[in-house]
């Protein structure tokens, strides 16, 4: 069974997440560490991370996911902002090794007009460095599928599969797939026969032990569309059958898989989703 969770606000504290995780009776839960439209990182002391632990060790919620700043752009062509980018990563990372965080999602980039092949590079030497500066690590960067809008890489799995492939330090990098992004860039799922298509897509150009987490989120853009617009889970184009093929796909078994969709303050959408995503299991 997929360990079910959603995205959670830090709010006075990035301990707090675990509070509400448990409040929609979650596994899982995925946090920003830092504010994620911002190049200046949050420092993280180690009071934090006494709380933090403390928090985590009062709960069964595990694995926590890490979501890199909106602004990193590893496949940056420009090298003011590419060298940013790999700054601004490399802190992500150290907040998360010191928070005993063992996974941070990361958008791949876009190459903005270099090209596919000239983006793919760069974020293959941009691990590269990072990786090198931060030797012996166990976060591992889990690189997300994008919906393939504009020039993102992401959008195909033969992407993930060449940077995968060309990187020095391959057991330090992972996938994330996002149901919302993979349907918007064109691969159906919405029944048993799509869904078997995708995923052995997937495992014949990526490989599924490379999966290391989901994003469970429906898609308010239809197949293919490239809109990354996320919708409740069953109230979107791909629909409840869409996420009992992932419910009930044994190798995804232990795997977190979260919610990326807007709640009230009492996050009962989330803890419905949930219920859901528990009553599709066969
Ligand atoms: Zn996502
Ligand atoms: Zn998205």
């Amino acid at each position: 069974m997929l360990r079910l969770g959603a995205h959670m606000s830090v709010a006075g504290g990035l301990e707090k997440a675990f509070e509400r995780a448990a409040q929609v009776e979650s596994d899982a839960v995925q946090i920003f560490t830092s504010n994620q439209r911002q190049w200046k990182g949050r420092e993280v002391t180690d009071e934090m991370v006494a709380a933090f632990t403390a928090a985590q060790g009062e709960t069964d919620i595990k694995p926590v996911v890490s979501h890199n700043s909106y602004l990193v752009n590893l496949a940056s062509p420009k090298d003011d902002l590419w060298e940013k980018s790999i700054n601004g990563q490399i802190q992500e990372l150290e907040r998360c090794e010191k928070l005993g965080i063992p996974f941070v999602v990361a958008h791949p980039g876009a190459h903005t007009g270099s090209g596919r092949e000239a983006g793919i590079e760069r974020i293959v030497q941009a691990l590269d460095r990072i990786h090198g500066d931060l030797p012996g690590y166990e976060v591992v960067t889990l690189l997300e599928t994008t919906a393939g809008q504009g020039t993102t890489i992401g959008g195909q799995f033969e992407d993930l599969a060449a940077i995968i492939s060309q990187v020095k330090e391959p057991e330090r990098v992972g996938v994330c797939l996002d149901t919302c992004h993979i349907f918007v860039a064109g691969y159906d799922i919405r029944d048993p026969e799509s869904y078997a298509e995708t995923m052995g897509q997937f495992d014949e150009h990526v490989g599924i032990e490379w999966l290391k987490a989901m994003h469970f989120n429906d898609s308010k853009g239809e197949l293919g569309s490239n809109r990354d617009r996320h919708d409740y889970i069953g109230q979107g184009e791909i629909g409840a059958e869409g996420f009992r093929s992932f419910m009930n796909d044994e190798r995804l078994d232990g795997l977190p898989a979260l919610l990326e969709t807007d709640k009230s303050e009492d996050l009962h959408e989330d803890r419905e989703a949930i219920e859901l995503l528990r009553s599709l299991v066969a």
